[in-house]
């Protein structure tokens, strides 16, 4: 072992998800969920939030440059968002792909864009894209006790025993 590296157990992956004041307000947050938990993620935080314009512009802070972050900024603080951390294998990439493209109209049907909504403006989800921004995002939304770790027991079945 190198000197000073520290050997200890993996940290489980996690993303942050949120569904937007649109998935909200048209009632999608049951079937929303529903997909991320039969896929076999772990919900390991959940609560509903109205962020202020000021919070949305610091969750989108990279698109600030782009013409419609003003107006995105305005949406995500328009109504309650129901914001998430979710864990699992591969949950940050997978869990985009579960979500679809950002544009609906560009998304796979089975997808829950493609499924579930038409324009990019009012595209009903959040998802973390990488794991710096996953760790970014659960902070900026998440106090670290509001991450509730457990083990599940449908974990030996997703995952088998070796
Ligand atoms: P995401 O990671 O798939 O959500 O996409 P981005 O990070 O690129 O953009 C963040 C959000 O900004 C998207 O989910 C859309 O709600 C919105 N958005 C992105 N591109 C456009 C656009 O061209 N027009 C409008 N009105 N909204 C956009
Ligand atoms: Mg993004």
């Amino acid at each position: 072992m190198l000197q000073g590296q520290e050997v200890s157990a993996a940290e489980p992956e996690r993303t942050f998800i949120a569904i937007k004041p649109d998935g909200v307000q048209r009632g999608l947050i049951a079937e929303i969920l529903s997909r991320f938990e039969r896929k076999g993620y772990k919900l390991v935080a959940i609560k509903l939030v109205l962020p202020s314009k000021e919070f949305a512009q610091k969750h989108y802070h990279d698109l600030k440059d782009r013409p419609f972050f003003d107006g995105l900024c305005d949406f995500l603080s328009s109504g309650p968002v129901l914001a998430m951390v979710w864990e699992g294998e591969g949950v940050i990439k997978y869990g985009r792909k579960l979500i679809g493209a950002t544009d609906p109209q560009k998304s796979e049907p089975g997808t829950i864009r493609g499924d579930l909504a038409v324009v990019v403006g009012r595209n009903i989800i959040h998802g973390s894209d990488g794991p710096e921004t996953a760790k970014d995002e659960i902070a900026l939304w998440f106090e670290p006790t509001e991450l509730v770790s457990y083990t599940s027991n449908a974990e030996k079945w997703l995952y088998g025993v070796n």
